[in-house]
């Protein structure tokens, strides 16, 4: 490099690396700046080694000056890529703990493909993702499916929580089914037998229990590696019936918690009464979750593990087992609950309702299950903002359903075309039209670009009909104006159960301010498609929506005016939408 060319180099490598800093809480990494440098000016990639030690150089710099310094100094020299950064530099989670103590970050989702995911499961699926992706790690999704009689995994939950992740754009780099891995799990508890920090316990469950609690041990404790081994064998070919012996990790028999004293590790499970969806009867002895997980945690080199605080009794057990294989344990982050008032994320709520009928499917528009907020157009973009504005605090958390609108908003707002939805639709017949009128009805106020829906009135002897909301007829009274919106100002002559009469009033919309008439949307007679709302208490609206929708296509969302967003289901003689908020 030139002298100019590094004088070049490092302020473009200042201002990366400030960025940087500003978006993990202070502490800028030498990668990430190194990626975009080269971005930027990729003719330096031939001079590599000199670049990354100049890399190094600043961030260094850098990570020395305070946060406020830091920013203080991107206003400074670089005020336009702060704006455009905002909303990310907003959007911070706070750094992972000692995550440069590890060449490459590693987290994980790992679900029991027996239930639908929820909100709840979002929160570990996006932290996950996200940290993996914020340190240029690796994100991995791992069923754990290792419980085929009271946990039993369903085959279409594993691909509807696939598609659920894809649908968060959770991408993730690699996936293990538990059920494949059965023999690497043979080969730790025979290790951990052999070592003589197990064994096999063939007391009847109680009379394990009564003894723990009071801090004693079994019998099986003492047993020798030899004669567990044997046991191991017996539990494996068929010589142990379900129930009958069970694998324990020794812990610490004075444990404070007695639910982590020689916890459970691999028991027997008859899978001819009670196959596998995966693997059927192959296996009898199968782990329990601490073992299966703490095994895979450690093998697959996840360096952090970022789950609810439910799991704190978890760690402790895992640690044991951990400690026994000479294993170091991942960094264990632990957030607390996330409540969402007005919706069930309780796993046994939802299958009590979907049991007694009270739900009709796990996408009912109730529930905030992820397939149920996907059907009403709760975009992931809004999952992703919320859950990282809720970080992984270990607080308990309650939102409530306006939050999350809240959120949505803000995206589907600006993208979502404008139409007319009649809802429980009454004629309404305006005389004294002077003349045809065009109106023209731009698809979103602040994108003329994107074009208009056009609907022509051509009145027969002045006279024109059209279908109004049975939700204005407070604002249809007799003698009182009211705007068509985008057409004309009419007033209301006669009020009948089944037909309002109306004059032509004006035309301008001025003309209608002057007056102080509301503005209500309209659909020409004979025009339109049926319509039929879903909506979030799982009722229906029925009404009309404009001729334009016919047009429409599954998954759009649009915004029926004065009526709120929704989502696009279905587009046959009947458009069927689902209702998502205001
Ligand atoms: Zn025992």
């Amino acid at each position: 490099m030139t002298l100019d060319e590094n004088v070049e180099a490092r302020e473009i490598i200042q201002k990366f690396a400030l960025l940087n800093a500003l978006r993990y809480g202070g502490k800028a990494q030498s990668k990430p700046v190194l990626g975009k440098l080269l971005g930027e000016c990729p003719h330096l990639r031939g001079n590599i080694i000199e670049v990354t030690g100049l890399i190094d150089e600043v961030v260094q710099e850098v990570n020395r000056l305070s946060l406020e310094k830091q920013r203080k100094l991107v206003e400074e020299k670089w005020p336009e890529v702060l704006v455009s950064e905002k909303v990310e530099i907003e959007r911070v989670l706070p750094p992972l703990p000692n995550a440069e103590k590890y060449r490459r970050v590693v987290t994980r989702f790992s679900p029991n493909p027996d239930f639908v995911l929820h909100l709840g499961s979002a929160r570990a699926i996006i932290l996950s993702y996200e940290y993996a992706k914020m340190y240029n790690g690796q994100f991995f999704l791992r069923f754990e499916d290792t419980d085929p009689k009271t946990k039993k995994p369903k085959l279409h939950f594993y691909d509807s929580i696939r598609e659920d992740l894809a649908w968060l754009g959770c991408k993730w780099d690699a996936e293990f089914i538990q059920s494949d891995r059965l023999k690497i799990y043979y080969e730790y508890a025979e290790k951990i037998l052999k070592d003589g920090h197990a064994y096999v316990c063939t007391c009847k469950r109680q009379d394990f229990q009564e003894k723990v609690r009071v801090k004693q041990q079994c019998p099986c404790r003492d047993l020798t590696s030899k004669e567990n081994l044997l046991r191991w064998k017996g539990m494996l070919n068929g010589t142990y019936g379900e129930g009958e012996a069970v694998v324990r990790v020794k812990t610490d028999l004075d444990h404070p918690n007695p639910a982590v004293r020689d916890w459970p590790a691999l028991r027997i499970i008859d899978t001819e009464k009670y196959p596998h969806p995966r693997v059927g009867s192959k296996y009898r002895v199968w782990p329990l979750y601490n073992f299966a997980c703490g095994v895979d945690d450690h093998l697959m080199g996840v360096t952090h593990v970022i789950r609810g605080k439910e799991h704190l009794t978890n760690q402790a057990r895992q640690e044991y087992m951990y400690r026994h294989f000479g294993w170091k344990y991942p960094e264990a982050i632990h957030y607390g609950r996330l409540k969402i008032t007005g919706a069930s994320l309780s796993k046994s709520v939802i299958l009590q309702g979907l049991r007694d009928g009270l739900f009709k499917h796990w996408d009912d528009s109730r529930l905030a299950t992820l397939p149920a907020l996907r059907r009403r157009g709760i975009t992931p973009e809004a999952i992703h903002h919320l859950i990282i504005d809720v970080g992984p605090k270990t607080a308990d958390v309650v939102l409530s359903w306006e939050n999350l609108y809240a959120y949505n908003r803000k995206i589907i707002d600006p993208a979502a075309n404008r139409y007319f939805f009649v809802r429980d639709p009454t004629k309404l017949t305006v005389k004294n039209i002077p003349h045809a009128f065009t109106a023209q009805l731009p698809l979103h106020p602040d994108h003329p670009e994107r074009g208009f829906r056009s609907y022509k009135i051509e009145p027969e002897k002045g006279e024109a009909s059209f279908l109004v909301s049975s939700d204005d007829t407070g604002l249809l009274k007799i003698g009182g104006k009211v705007r068509f919106m985008g057409l004309f100002n009419l007033q209301v002559e006669k009020v009948g159960k089944i037909l309002i009469q109306a004059f032509f009033h004006s035309e301008s919309y001025e003309e209608a301010k002057k007056l102080g008439a509301p503005l209500i949307h309209w659909i020409p007679m004979n025009s339109g498609i049926p319509c039929e709302v879903v909506m979030p208490d799982a009722s229906t609206a029925n009404g009309v929506a404009e001729e334009a929708c016919k047009t429409l296509s599954p998954n759009e969302i649009i915004q029926f005016e004065r009526f709120g967003f929704v989502r696009i289901d279905k587009v046959n003689k009947k458009l069927t939408v689902y209702f998502a908020h205001r």
